[in-house]
């Protein structure tokens, strides 16, 4: 396993759109496992997509149960979603959010309430999966990233909205 090094706003490779992925082979669960290492080595992460470490295909970590307000809801505790879809999604929340590949900077940015998604689990069996809250904001905002889409993209009023960090948390 490794840390992977994150690109950075405005690197290119963050407004591509990311492949599909054709079947979880053992060089896919080997890149998860690194995906997985490079979302715990940095604090305070609540999720990485693929592209994120320069690599366009369709995968998502989501894991927000060491968070503080994410551990306060029900959620799934590590999801990893391969080829995740959003099938439908519903109600209204504005959430302060930030990202790895932003470390300069957070916005208040509104998100459904909640998701249905459905994908693949690092096993490659299919999955349907509810999410609400703070866990659904972090896949739609992972969900972002395969469609090159940054949360910049999504901020309503950069005057109001937008906050320069002091630090990394
Ligand atoms: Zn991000």
């Amino acid at each position: 396993m490794a840390v992977l090094p994150i690109r950075v706003f405005p690197d290119p490779v963050l407004k591509e759109r990311a492949a599909p992925v054709e079947g979880v082979t053992a060089e896919v669960s080997a890149f998860i496992d690194d995906l997985l290492e490079t979302m715990r080595d940095s604090p305070g992460g609540v999720g990485i997509a693929a592209p994120q470490v320069g690599v366009l295909s369709r995968i998502i970590v989501v894991d927000v149960s060491a968070h503080r307000r994410g551990s306060q809801e029900e959620n799934h505790g590590l999801l990893v979603l391969v080829n995740p879809e959003i099938l439908a999604m519903g109600g209204k929340q504005v959430v302060r959010e930030g990202c790895m590949s932003i470390p300069d900077y957070t916005a208040n940015v509104q998100r459904a309430q909640w998701v249905l998604v459905d994908a693949l689990d690092r096993d490659g069996n299919r999955r349907i999966i509810e999410s609400t809250g703070f866990e659904a904001v972090a896949i739609q905002h992972e969900a972002d990233h395969l469609d090159g889409i940054l949360f910049l993209d999504r901020v309503m009023s950069v005057k109001k909205d937008l906050f320069r960090r002091k630090t990394y948390r």
